[in-house]
């Protein structure tokens, strides 16, 4: 048989694939799944974005191969959305990065920077590819972990000086997926000095800066005084403009950090789909009132969902940002067999903590990419159960 090779082997075990199975027998027989699993929107990509797409495909000059680095118009759309919504510059020619989604970026970035036996410091729980791409770039990730205890920030005082002078790269990513926790500019500032003194580069994940509640906006990382010269930020249209299968992103800071990533880039893939691209430039300088009414949706759905869980006596923390409602398990069971418990109960669908890390253990993930009826229908068969 092939052999696979030692990274491939060091890679997290894929954590989900029980879930995966029993949701999948659970359809097949026919039962009404309520599926709180995915983090992906519900709602369609609107209209006036889809059109683009649809002009710009029919235009063969969009049907050949795109410039690696991404139209310069798209760029330019990047910098002029940033501006406005952070107040922060960005040379669109040395200092942005269109990205096939930002999950590409966000992994290949480790090939970067990385020697073997290097460290990246990663977040746990976190999103999988801050240590998939740190294996995958030979690296091996220094998990610091996210307690409630601390607000879900990592405290990065507990890492070890020996850690440190083997680590360059440092991943933060608020607002939090899984935990929905949101980081303040003291924070950021923390960062940035931390980064600064031990010669760190950071990788932000600003996924869900526009997913927010009660009022509360999201800051860049690149907001902070001295940020460009250790860091780069990685955003995507995906939850902003329910673009998720689109796949378009982008990285922005460092010009250094962002020639390093297009250079990884050009020898794996070439560029966005140009209709896409064109597409990515309507999302961002079209109407945003959009953005507000999908907030205002997502709110009300969470406010349902924690009326639910207080109901139940289960413990969640408000979110301010992401559609994630980040759960601690009621009862004396792992979050494993608490979900499979969860899905063969009550046929609902919710993401085991420990598919994050370690310290996601105690929890189960829950999203609020169902309708009002569907979240209260949840509970109701919740209810009958614990
Ligand atoms: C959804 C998500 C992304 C976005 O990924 P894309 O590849 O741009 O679709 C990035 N980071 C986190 C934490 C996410 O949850």
């Amino acid at each position: 048989m092939f052999k696979l090779s030692k990274k491939i082997q060091s890679l997290p075990p894929y954590l989900f694939l029980e879930i995966d199975k029993a949701k999948r027998k659970a359809r097949a027989e026919g039962r009404d799944i309520i599926d709180l699993g995915v983090g992906d929107p519900d709602q369609p990509t609107p209209k006036f974005i889809i059109d683009a797409l649809y002009q710009a495909a029919q235009d063969s000059a969009n049907h050949r191969y795109a410039l690696d680095q991404g139209m310069p118009t798209l760029r330019r759309s990047i910098e002029g959305w940033y501006k406005r919504r952070f107040n922060v510059n960005l040379n669109p020619d040395t200092e942005i990065l269109p990205l096939i989604g930002s999950k590409e970026g966000l992994a290949h970035f480790p090939l970067a920077f990385l020697n073997p036996g290097d460290y990246s410091l990663v977040p746990d729980p976190c999103y999988p590819p801050y240590k998939g791409g740190t294996i995958l770039a030979g690296g091996k990730p220094f998990i610091m972990p996210l307690l409630e205890s601390n607000d879900f920030l990592p405290d990065l005082k507990k890492i070890p000086n020996s850690v440190l002078k083997k680590t360059k790269l440092l991943y933060i990513n608020y607002p939090n997926n899984p935990t929905n926790a949101c980081a303040d500019k003291g924070f950021y500032k923390e960062v940035v000095s931390f980064a600064t003194k031990h010669k760190l580069i950071v990788v932000s994940d600003l996924a869900y800066s526009e997913m927010t509640y009660d009022g509360y906006r999201a800051p860049s990382f690149l907001e902070m005084e001295g940020a460009r010269e250790v860091g780069i930020e990685f955003h995507s249209l995906s939850k902003t403009y329910n673009m998720t299968g689109w796949r378009v992103g982008w990285a922005c800071g460092n010009p250094q950090l962002i020639s390093a990533l297009a250079k990884i880039k050009s020898n794996i893939d070439s560029g966005i789909f140009s209709a896409v691209q064109l597409a990515a430039i309507a999302a961002l300088e079209g109407p945003q009132d959009y953005i507000k009414n999908m907030c205002l949706l997502y709110q009300e759905r969470r406010n349902v969902l924690m009326r639910g869980l207080d109901s139940l006596g289960w413990k969640a923390s408000l979110p301010k940002a992401t559609f994630y409602v980040w759960i601690r398990i009621p009862k004396k069971t792992n979050s494993i067999k608490f979900a499979a418990e969860i899905l063969q109960k009550a046929d609902i669908v919710v993401t085991p903590g420990v598919g994050f890390g370690e310290y996601g253990e105690g929890y189960i993930r829950m999203a609020l990419t169902v309708p009002e009826e569907r979240i209260n229908q949840a509970i109701e068969r919740l209810k009958k159960i614990f």
